[in-house]
C-alpha cells in the first residue's frame, strides 16, 4: 500500500496556530522535522479494523 508522502511539522502544536504540512522532510516555516502525518489522533485503522474483525469472529462463532 502506498502511504502518502505528506508530512506535517513535528512542532508544530508549538510553533504554529496549526499543523503545516509538506512534502519535505523540513517544515519550511520553522525548520523543524517533518513527520509522517498520521498520527495518533487521526486513529490508526488498526483499532477499528481489529474491532471489526473482532465481531466478525463472534458473531460467526
Ligand atoms: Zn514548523
Amino acid at each position: 500500500m502506498v502511504r502518502s508522502d505528506i508530512r506535517v511539522c513535528s512542532a508544530w502544536e508549538s510553533a504554529h496556530d496549526r499543523p503545516v504540512y509538506t512534502l519535505s522532510q523540513q517544515c519550511p516555516e520553522c525548520g523543524a522535522d517533518a513527520v509522517n502525518s498520521a498520527p495518533a489522533r487521526f486513529g490508526p485503522e488498526d483499532p477499528y479494523g481489529a474491532y471489526r474483525r473482532a465481531l466478525k469472529r463472534r458473531a460467526r462463532d
